[in-house]
């Protein structure tokens, strides 16, 4: 990480996380998360929006030693061993709360700390998890523009040094995997992906319009893994800037693995080797809560 620059805002990324197996692999996308953690400032905080903390509000946890949340299923022992003990920073809320008002935002003390969706990320980004991190949920029950204009309003956090991180899947369709395409996609999946890839590049503060493409419901079958875009597309709108693609690729042709970053060019990496990590094979794929 190079020396902190307070005057300007800190950089922004949305992340494809895919199988929480990157989290102890080495691949091209895992290259791509290390090479945007060593590419920062060194941030105050980490602000993450998991695809994994999806409830009925709107809330940032507030525990100053979040757990490390192991929330999927047929992984192997290895996997449930990680831990990323990273502080919390609990009085973020009120600059959360501030940044966003009128919108309600919970504290919670109790119930969530860090999931997968975080930490398989952060493991590479920030290896030493010596920064603080704290987790934004995702409320289920709102539309999709409340997330993409809740970004908008996050982007006052970025000149007080705090990293806003949004961690899904562009593309996300577990109950469509083709295991015979570890590493490449449906041509669906292909062009949802490719007119993300242009919204987010030329015009952040239209990605709603993704809503209307003709592969939307395919590749969006549920909204969690494509909302955490909403954040840093709100956050890209705000600052009148498109974003760059960090790494793209697919993984069992109804992944995206594609990485967007805002605020900061990074090595290119798109020639290191590697698949997306695996699914385990002796669980459904839908029900490994991947
Ligand atoms: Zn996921």
């Amino acid at each position: 990480m190079t020396a902190p620059a307070a005057s300007e805002a800190m950089p922004a990324a949305f992340l494809g996380h895919g199988s929480p197996m990157n989290a102890i692999e080495a691949n091209r996308y895992t290259a791509a998360w290390r090479a945007f953690g060593r590419a920062v400032p060194r941030p105050r905080a980490i602000l993450v929006v998991s695809a994994h903390w999806f409830v009925n509000a709107t809330a940032v946890t507030v525990m100053p030693r979040p757990r490390t949340i192991h929330d999927f299923y047929g992984f192997p022992q290895e996997l449930f061993d990680v831990r990323y003990p990273a502080p919390g920073l609990p009085e973020l809320v009120e600059e959360v709360s501030e940044a966003v008002e009128p919108t309600w935002v919970g504290a919670d003390a109790d119930s969530w700390g860090l999931d997968h969706g975080t930490w398989s990320v952060l493991v590479h980004a920030f290896p030493h998890a010596d920064i603080p991190v704290v987790q934004l949920s995702i409320d289920a029950g709102k539309p999709l523009a409340y997330h993409f204009e809740l970004g908008a309003k996050l982007a006052a956090l970025r000149e007080t040094g705090v990293l806003i991180l949004g961690s899904g899947n562009v593309v996300h369709n577990l109950g469509g995997l083709d295991w015979d395409r570890p590493d490449s996609g449906f041509s669906w999946a292909e062009r949802f992906d490719d007119s993300a890839q242009q919204v987010m590049r030329d015009d952040p503060a239209d990605c709603l319009r993704l809503q209307s493409h003709q592969d939307f419901t395919l590749a969006v079958p549920t909204p969690d893994h494509f909302i955490p875009l909403l954040y840093l597309s709100g956050l890209a709108a705000a600052s009148g800037q498109g974003t760059d693609v960090l790494i793209d690729g697919y993984t069992y042709g109804a992944i995206s693995m594609t990485a967007y970053t805002l605020g900061v060019k990074c090595p290119d990496v798109a020639g290191g080797a590697g698949a997306a990590a695996e699914l385990p094979d002796g669980v459904p794929a839908d029900a490994t809560n991947t």
